[in-house]
């Protein structure tokens, strides 16, 4: 059977990202992050999407024993089922209603 891809972000989604960018530097794991991705991962196949260095970023996944959910590491957005992101703004085909939420677009962290 051929699993869905779901491109999942890393800072903010799957880490403590709070705002404070240091390229050298990923926050630790936000809690519930490993069963989330376990949860998805029986039903999709998972990508890791970040603008990050993808070497650092795939220690990262290593070091929380996340790599094993992730089939790929990538900085592209690639072609997927769904994208799951803290940035984002969903179109619904509505451009004014799409103009309003990008105007009042919060991260759910700040
Ligand atoms: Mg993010």
């Amino acid at each position: 059977m051929i699993k869905k891809i779901l491109l999942i972000d890393l800072d903010g989604v799957l880490n403590e990202y709070n705002g404070s960018y240091d390229k050298n530097f990923i926050p630790k794991i936000k809690k519930g992050a490993k069963s989330f991705l376990k949860k998805l991962n029986n039903e999709y196949e998972l990508h890791l999407y970040t603008t990050r260095n993808l070497l650092l970023a795939s220690k990262w996944l290593i070091e929380n024993d996340l790599d094993k959910f992730f089939k790929d590491v990538t900085n592209i957005k690639t072609p997927a089922y769904l994208y799951i992101d803290d940035r984002t703004v969903c179109f619904s085909g509505d451009y004014e209603k799409t103009i309003e939420d990008v105007r009042n677009f919060q991260v759910y962290w700040k």
